[in-house]
């Protein structure tokens, strides 16, 4: 049994206290040797915590389980969700437990939220527990997609228990202590809708609206006005997605979170060369969730977050739907819209620039023709604004394609008083030179997984500066060598 904590974290219960119905209370099991493997400092500071505190005894303590802080009242949340398109009605947190609400100096509350904490109700076959690899992937990835700009649930540490896992080898095991802005997930209103209890959905509704989107509480219909603002949240995340090749690999709907931060960062990675059928996951076979489709499958798990709001939307079945519907078709062009302004950034021109998206689209497709790195393809063109084109010609095959983009380009770009010294430097604050690469990721992963944290510390202090090149990290910024390449896969860390 884990037992109580000090004053280190002060935690809030207010999910518990106002979506009973929607957990179960359980304590995170007890590891037998917690050793911290990563104590995310710029996060603690954000949070109003001191780093070394988390990581001295009481601290890890606190984040690998074995103590509870003093008040939290932990619990395993439930959820149902679409599992690549097949309904299960009850999933939950299965080895995790939300410990409590954090509120930062900002004022924001956030989760704190343990993974690998052991078995819950929820286990169904699985042993509650999470490896070392997998959970330090997590953190890597979702540093990297903060400091990108994109947001996203961010490891407070990373904790080895000092215990095996078994998956298809033995491995060290570790928990994850993730924050995030809720785990309020489309999953948990389909969970909520099944219950046989209207008031539930509606107090989750309402939880949702006063903690992520409180606008919505002032419109004429509170519950469609949530309902567009998971819509429009989800359609701006998924833009930003696309535009730094990001492939979550497991678009579930339990995987897709109500306030717009990316969550559940399983077997995700960065596509290298342009291919929309991008796809990691060893479990994806029919590439449902392959880079170029996510826009499309968010929209579907959307869909499926309406249901369970229909009854709250309006009492007849019908004028719900014909509510709702042109809620969900207006995903298509809020993306668009989303997708098209980072573009612009990413080629230097003005956000609503008319023939910024035409022109992106015309370079991906060339991109993909040429399998050209998505990374470097883009940060190659600030230097061509600088009036150097060798480097973006030299990422294409044919040098041909490229330059009749580039006039087309050229002429967008053009405007009285652009300075294009200017347009360069604000290019390279929107298009990275370093991306967390696979080859990388896997190189980090399992050196750490052997014991040594060296290449995981490196690599997230990489990817935490992406914009800025920096001598001697020239490594990082190379696509995978070709000996590594196609047939790399991810595994979900069941
Ligand atoms: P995920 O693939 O991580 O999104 O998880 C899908 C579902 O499986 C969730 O309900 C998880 O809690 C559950 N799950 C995943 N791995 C385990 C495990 N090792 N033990 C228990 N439940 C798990
Ligand atoms: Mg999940």
């Amino acid at each position: 049994m884990s037992t109580t904590a000090g004053p280190l974290l002060a935690l809030d219960d207010e999910f518990a206290r106002e979506l009973e119905g929607l957990y179960v209370p359980w304590r995170p099991e007890p590891v037998r040797a917690p050793r911290p493997l990563v104590v995310n400092a710029p996060l603690a500071r954000e949070l109003g915590l001191d780093p070394d505190a988390l990581a001295g005894p009481d601290g890890v303590a606190v984040l690998a389980g074995n103590a509870v802080p003093d008040g939290a009242r932990p619990v395993a949340q439930a959820y149902a969700g679409h599992q690549f398109g097949g309904w299960v009605p009850r999933l939950g947190d299965g080895r995790a437990v939300l410990l409590g609400e954090l509120v930062g100096p900002d004022g924001r509350r956030r989760d704190v939220h343990l993974k690998g904490a052991g078995r819950t109700p929820f286990a169904r076959g699985g042993d509650g527990r999470a490896a070392v690899g997998p959970m330090l992937r997590e953190h890597v990835v979702s540093e990297a997609l903060h400091a990108l700009g994109v947001p996203t649930t961010r490891a407070l540490a990373v904790v080895a228990t000092g215990e095996p896992v078994y998956r298809e080898t033995k491995l060290p095991g570790a928990v994850l202590a993730r924050v995030a802005a809720s785990h309020l997930r489309v999953g948990t209103f389909q969970y909520a809708g099944v219950q046989g209890d209207p008031a539930l959905v509606r107090r989750l509704a309402d939880y949702a609206i006063a903690r992520h989107h409180p606008q919505a509480a002032d419109a004429d219909q509170p519950y469609l006005a949530l309902f567009e603002a998971v819509v429009e949240a989800q359609a701006a995340l998924v833009a930003r997605w696309m535009h730094v090749g990001f492939v979550h690999g497991v678009l579930n709907t339990d995987n897709v979170a109500i306030s717009g931060e990316t969550i559940d960062l399983g077997p995700c990675a960065f596509m290298d060369a342009v291919d929309p059928e991008t796809v990691f996951s060893s479990i994806d076979h029919g590439g449902r969730y392959a880079w170029g489709r996510q826009p499309l499958v968010v929209q579907w798990d959307l869909a499926q977050l309406a249901t369970p709001l229909l009854p709250l939307i309006a009492p007849d079945a019908q004028d719900a739907v014909a509510a709702a519907t042109p809620v969900l078709e207006s995903f298509v062009a809020r993306y668009d819209r989303h997708w098209a302004r980072g573009i612009c950034a990413k080629l230097g021109m003005p956000e609503d620039a008319p023939d910024g998206a035409a022109l992106g689209h015309d370079l991906l497709r060339l991109m993909h023709a040429g399998q050209v790195d998505l990374t470097a393809g883009f940060r190659a063109l600030s230097a061509a604004v600088r009036g150097d084109d060798a480097p973006a010609r030299a990422l294409f095959a044919d040098p041909a394609a490229f330059d009749a983009w580039a006039e087309r380009w050229r002429a967008a770009l053009a405007g009285p008083g652009r300075d294009p010294q200017a347009t360069a430097a604000a290019m390279d604050r929107t298009n990275p030179v370093y991306v967390p690469r696979n080859h990388l990721v896997e190189e980090a992963l399992t050196a750490a997984t052997d014991g040594d944290l060296g290449p995981v510390e490196r690599l997230v202090d990489v990817v935490r500066r992406p914009f800025e090149e920096r001598p001697g990290l020239e490594a990082y910024a190379q696509p995978a060598p070709a000996t590594f390449g196609a047939g790399f896969q991810t595994f979900c860390g069941t």
